[in-house]
């Protein structure tokens, strides 16, 4: 809920005045949710990223998810009408638009491209409905391993911050006494209470900060979980639809294909919503036991 978006110059004026945002006061959650807030947030994305249907009228579910491992930018789907729908494909915008010496094409066929994707996901949902306990451990491991430490440190800093600013205020209460009983002068103390002043706002700025990223840190344990129940959701995928594959994923990343063993290998990377790109070796170690 959202108030004071309007004001009047009197109360004899009827004409409403518009406020800027930054006077707007936001109530949250004063109304009953009809989609759950993961939702809200997913389609705020996607609808920022808008598909457009080819010249021939025809649109993929990959469209705007697919990009570029090279250069990052969106691949382009092409159509023909006079080729078979299984030879439409995706190339790198770059590469189209400025050529294969600035970023080679990328080509993947959006059959293969979709067939590829299932298959991962149909993997993932054997490894959590099999090893939920050890995928789980696995993913919180690799971030704790890396967070934990980071993490402890941030809240250090942040304490220490916080007595900082305490301590500020008992000196500034002290040089306020000492300069009523005579004992400072008056510039003298102008000049320590401006110095306090300026350390807190600095403070009070890196407290900002460090709070943000601790909770940041923190909500990473809670996305492992919500990936999970995502996933448990399609235990039984046997294809593909544009809901799904939103529901699950965030980006796909197609890699230039290797012809250095004489047959093309295209490596490409799936990036979860929640959870980011899964490594191979993570999901091959559940299935040898080696993980936990
Ligand atoms: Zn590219």
């Amino acid at each position: 809920m959202v108030n004071f978006k309007t004001h009047r110059q009197s109360y004899k004026n009827k004409r409403k005045i518009e406020n800027p945002p930054e006077q707007w006061v936001v109530f949250e959650n004063t109304h009953e949710a009809i989609i759950d807030e993961d939702t809200f947030t997913r389609v705020q994305e996607l609808r920022r990223n808008k598909r457009r249907p080819t010249r021939t009228g025809k649109s993929n579910m990959f469209s705007g998810i697919v990009r570029c491992a090279d250069c990052g930018e969106k691949l382009y789907y092409c159509t023909s009408k006079n080729f078979e729908a299984r030879q439409d494909h995706f190339i790198c915008s770059t590469s189209r638009l400025k050529g294969n010496e600035v970023c080679g094409s990328h080509f993947i066929r959006a059959v293969v491209l979709e067939e590829g994707v299932l298959k991962h996901l149909q993997f993932v949902a054997f490894c959590i409905s099999n090893y939920e306990d050890a995928f789980r451990k696995a993913l919180g491991a690799k971030r704790d391993a890396e967070a934990r430490k980071e993490l402890s440190g941030k809240r250090r800093m942040l304490q220490k911050s916080e007595n900082r600013i305490a301590e500020l205020d008992r000196l500034f209460k002290r040089i306020y006494e000492d300069m009523v009983a005579g004992r400072l002068s008056e510039a003298r103390f102008q000049m320590l209470s401006d110095d306090y002043e300026k350390e807190q706002t600095v403070l009070r700025e890196r407290i900002a900060v460090l709070t943000k990223e601790i909770s940041e840190q923190e909500n990473q344990a809670d996305n492992v979980d919500r990936f999970i129940r995502t996933v448990k959701k399609y235990l039984c995928l046997t294809e593909l639809t544009p809901a799904i594959l939103n529901d699950l994923v965030k980006a796909v990343y197609v890699h230039a294909p290797d012809k250095s063993s004489g047959h093309r290998v295209q490596d490409v990377d799936i990036s979860y919503n929640y959870i980011g790109i899964l490594p191979a070796s993570l999901l091959n170690d559940l299935i040898n036991g080696t993980a936990a």
